[in-house]
């Protein structure tokens, strides 16, 4: 029954196509990650991703192949990343990362890493060869937040920005960019 039990709460917090923390539980363990930061000080970055013109690599070489696109990101991601990093899928072919005990600079140097990175992977699947870029927002607790919402709410902005200045690239949050913070946080 406990080993039942385990798999299944595994199931519960995991997202079925790329074996990443879905959604709700990574928003979950920034909550966690912000009270432990007002606790005891440390700041939380979080980087929100999002793969550049997807929506062509589906057109392009189907969905099947898109998936298999997104599962290679996904363990490329986990691999680049710090063992303490958390990494969740958020949407579609969005992706948040976490890395606590870091500042904003920490995030735009791993930001940095991971759009290189993915810049240079030759994802072959399926006989076909493709690569894809992304772009990077990044927020920091306290820094650019004083809530999940707000701190989601600025990386997500950040994001946006990254991608009307042409993609490929990270932006990192500007100052209060999110004093009435959306509700991304309904679940
Ligand atoms: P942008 O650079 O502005 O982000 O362009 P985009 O094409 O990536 O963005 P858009 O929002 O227009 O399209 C997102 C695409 O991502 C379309 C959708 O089909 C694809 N997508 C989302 N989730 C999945 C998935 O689970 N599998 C596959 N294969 N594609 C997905
Ligand atoms: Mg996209
Ligand atoms: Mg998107």
């Amino acid at each position: 029954l406990l080993e039942t039990n385990k798999e299944l709460h595994q199931l519960s917090i995991t997202d079925g196509l790329t074996g990443l923390l879905n959604r709700k539980h990574i928003l979950d363990l920034l909550d966690r990650e912000i009270s432990r930061s007002r606790r005891y000080g440390h700041p939380v970055s979080v980087l929100m991703l999002d793969i550049d013109h997807f929506k062509n690599v589906n057109d392009t070489y189907g969905h099947q192949t898109g998936d298999a696109v997104m599962r290679r990101l996904a363990d490329c991601l986990c691999e680049t990343v710090r063992e303490n990093d958390l990494v969740g899928r958020y949407g579609g072919e969005e992706f948040l990362i976490l890395l606590p005990d870091s500042d904003a600079q920490n995030g735009v140097q791993t930001a940095q890493r991971i759009r290189k990175m993915v810049q240079d992977l030759k994802i072959e699947t399926s006989g076909e060869h493709v690569s894809v870029s992304v772009s990077i927002g990044i927020s920091s607790y306290p820094q650019y937040g004083q809530d999940t919402n707000a701190v989601i709410c600025a990386a997500d902005a950040a994001l946006y920005q990254a991608k009307s200045n042409g993609r490929n690239q990270v932006v990192l949050s500007e100052t209060n960019v999110c004093r009435q913070p959306a509700a991304v946080h309904v679940l």
